[in-house]
C-alpha cells in the first residue's frame, strides 16, 4: 500500500477472481465460462465494429438496449446494459445502498456483494442458508432493508421458485430487492415478469456465462422505470461509455442469434444431470442444481485434497475455505469430453487414496 491510498480503502479486501493459472493447459472448470464458443455471427460483428475503434461508443447503447428489451417484452428504459454485471450490480450499492439503507443477502453466496458493500460503506447482514444449503425465503420478507439473493444461487447452484422470489419481493416494498439471475438460463424462473408488478424489484442478468461472453464483458438489469432511471444516472456519473463498441456489436448479434445459445443451454443443462449421476456413482453428495455447475463433497476425500490432487493433473475446479462449505468443491459443466476427463481423473485420486 502507498502512503496515498485513501483510508476508506486501506482496508478493503478485494474479490478474489477464479485462477487463471498459465503454466500449463488446464481443463478449466473453475470460473463457469461456457464451453462453447460465440457463433460466427457474433465473432464477424465483433471484427465489424473493431475497425471502428477510433470512434467512441454509443453512450445510450440506443440498438442493443432496444433489442434486449424486446426480447424480454419490456420497454428500452426499463432496461440498462452494464461492463459484466458485476458492474450493475456495484451501481445499484451505489445507488441504494448507503449507512441508512443497509443491505442483507445469504452467508453463501457471490463473493462480490460484501465487497461492494465495503468498498461503498455499506452495513450488512449475512442471513444463514438452511441446513440443506438452500435459502429460506421466510428469512427475508420484512427485513426492512435492501435484498440481494441470487438466483441460482452461487456457488451451491440452488434456485427459488418465482413464486419465492415474489414473496420476498412483495415482502419488502420499502426497500430494493436485487435479483442476480447470473445462471437463470440454465434451469431456473426469471423474475424479469414481475418487474411491472414491483417498482422495488431489480434484476441483474449477464452475457458471461449462458451467452459465452465472459470476454467482452457484457451484463445487463431490468427494473421498473425510476429504478433505471437512478442506475443511469449513476452510469452516466462514473463511465458513460462503459460498454464498448466491439462488445455491444457482438451483444446485438448475439441477442439475435438466440436459439444458438438456448440450444447451448440444453446441452449444459443435460451435461450436468449425467455427470451428477456419475458423482454420484462415486460416492459424491451434490446439490440439486439449476446452473451450469455442480457443488460436491465426498466423505472420501477432503475438499481442498481433491481441489489439490485435480489441479496437479491438470483440472482445475474451484474451492472455496468458508467453514460451512470447505469439504465442497464447485464445478464447472464443461463439454462431455472435459467432464469424462475430470469423471476420470477423480476416479484415478479416489482409488489411489483409498
Ligand atoms: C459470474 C457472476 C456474476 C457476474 O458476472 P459478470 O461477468 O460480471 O457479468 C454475477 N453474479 C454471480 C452470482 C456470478 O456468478
Amino acid at each position: 500500500m502507498s502512503r496515498f491510498f485513501s483510508e476508506k480503502y486501506g482496508s478493503l479486501t478485494p474479490y478474489t477472481p477464479g485462477e487463471q493459472p498459465q503454466d500449463m493447459q488446464y481443463v478449466k472448470l473453475n470460473t463457469n465460462e461456457s464451453p462453447y464458443p460465440p457463433p460466427p455471427a457474433v465473432i464477424e460483428a465483433a471484427k465489424e465494429a473493431a475497425a471502428k475503434l477510433q470512434l467512441y461508443p454509443a453512450p445510450d447503447c440506443k440498438a442493443l438496449t432496444a433489442a434486449l428489451a424486446a426480447r424480454y417484452g419490456l420497454s428500452p428504459d426499463e432496461a440498462l446494459l452494464t461492463n459484466g454485471s458485476d458492474e450493475i450490480l456495484n451501481f445499484a450499492f451505489m445507488a441504494f445502498c448507503d449507512p441508512d439503507h443497509p443491505i442483507v443477502f445469504p452467508d453463501i453466496t457471490y463473493g462480490f456483494y460484501p465487497v461492494f458493500a465495503k468498498l461503498n460503506g455499506v452495513p450488512y447482514t449475512e442471513i444463514p442458508l438452511k441446513a440443506d444449503l438452500s435459502i429460506d425465503p421466510a428469512d427475508y420478507v420484512g427485513v426492512h432493508k435492501n435484498v440481494v439473493i441470487a438466483n441460482p444461487n452461487a456457488p451451491t447452484g440452488m434456485a427459488l421458485s418465482l413464486a419465492e422470489i415474489e414473496r420476498v419481493a412483495a415482502g419488502n416494498p420499502d426497500n430494493v430487492v436485487i435479483v442476480d439471475e447470473a445462471y437463470v438460463d440454465f434451469g431456473a424462473e426469471s423474475a424479469v415478469g414481475l418487474i411491472s408488478r414491483y417498482d422495488n424489484l431489480l434484476v441483474t442478468q449477464t452475457f458471461s456465462k449462458s451467452r459465452s461472453m465472459a470476454g467482452a464483458r457484457l451484463g445487463m438489469g431490468f427494473g421498473c422505470r425510476s429504478l433505471i432511471a437512478d442506475l443511469n444516472t449513476v452510469k452516466y456519473a462514473t463511465n458513460p461509455y462503459n460498454i464498448n463498441r466491439v462488445t455491444a456489436a457482438a451483444g446485438l448479434a448475439a441477442i439475435e442469434n438466440d436459439g444458438y445459445f438456448t440450444e447451448n443451454c440444453r446441452r449444459v443443462a443435460k451435461t450436468r444431470e449425467e455427470t451428477k449421476k456419475a458423482l454420484e456413482a462415486l460416492g459424491f453428495t451434490v446439490l440439486p442444481s439449476k446452473s451450469n455447475f455442480l457443488f460436491a463433497k465426498t466423505d472420501r476425500i477432503s475438499g481442498e485434497a481433491l481441489y489439490r490432487e485435480l489441479k496437479a493433473r491438470g483440472v482445475l475446479i474451484r474451492h472455496f475455505t468458508q467453514e460451512r462449505i470447505r469439504d465442497y468443491n464447485r464445478i464447472t459443466i464443461g463439454s462431455p469430453e472435459q467432464m469424462r476427463i475430470l469423471l476420470d481423473t477423480v476416479r484415478a485420486i479416489l482409488e489411489e487414496t483409498a
